[in-house]
């Protein structure tokens, strides 16, 4: 089964499509959250969403555009692209946003996958560091965890040592992939990175596709019309942080 992993989709849907256009092929797509918020697409962002599988937890994104957690815990950008973003969702998405499951999530017929958008300890905590994910690592049955979140691409490993990693990658403009082959003694925190709004220095797409033959996660990136994305962002009026920010990935 080779597995697509999409999160913080973020509401960009040039994004999505380039991270779908040059994806290797796949047989599922799971989907970690925040699918909509800071971009200009919700609606698209969502139906297309929708149309591709049925897997998914809500993010914290998700969550706040459709009114579900309080906008004070968000910085003033946050919030206000939250608001644009309730304003716009048709009843039909918001009310679907609204009904996206809590994680973690298991996978059907994967029993050593769990889904979450932040920690399994927490939905809504970052696991930014090492030390944030030694809990989660120690703490979880399930060998490896897909998460989303921090929008950073990578993770983390636990077996008789722990560190980070993060993909390598030869060029700043073409669509790449970088392969991490995990190992049997393992345990894994595995980001797949921010589709709509990556924040590693890299303003690719970022998304992963697992394989559950051969153990291989493979991190991928891919160019899209930033320009496009960005001008959606200035005709809705949105804050002018929210497009300037995707060309740098920060
Ligand atoms: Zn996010």
């Amino acid at each position: 089964m080779r597995i697509l992993l999409l999160s913080d989709i973020h509401a960009n849907l040039e994004a999505l499509e380039a991270s779908l256009a040059s994806a290797p092929s796949f047989d599922l797509v799971v989907n970690l959250g925040d699918i909509v918020g800071y971009g200009a697409s919700p609606n698209e962002v969502a139906d297309r969403c929708r149309s591709l599988g049925e897997i998914f937890v809500r993010g914290n994104h998700d969550k706040a555009a459709t009114g579900l957690i309080d906008l004070r815990d968000f910085n003033p950008v946050a919030a206000l692209a939250s608001l644009w973003t309730r304003d716009h969702l048709t009843e039909q998405n918001l009310q679907w946003l609204q009904a996206l499951p809590q994680g973690p999530l298991a996978l059907k017929d994967h029993p050593q996958v769990q889904l979450v958008h932040g920690s399994p300890l927490d939905e809504d905590e970052y696991v930014v560091s090492l030390g944030d994910a030694l809990a989660p690592l120690m703490a979880s049955s399930a060998l490896i965890t897909f998460f989303g979140h921090t929008h950073l691409q990578g993770g983390f490993f636990l077996n008789d040592s722990a560190d980070g990693f993060r993909p390598e990658y030869r060029t700043v403009g073409q669509a790449e992939s970088a392969c991490l082959q995990l190992k049997p003694d393992a345990r894994y925190m595995i980001n797949p990175g921010s589709v709509g709004q990556p924040r590693d220095g890299d303003w690719r797409a970022a998304s992963a596709l697992f394989d559950t033959e051969t153990q291989i996660v493979h991190f991928l990136r891919a160019p899209y019309n930033l320009k496009a994305a960005q001008d959606r962002i200035f005709a809705a009026n949105l804050p002018a942080r929210l497009a300037t920010r995707l060309a740098a990935g920060r």
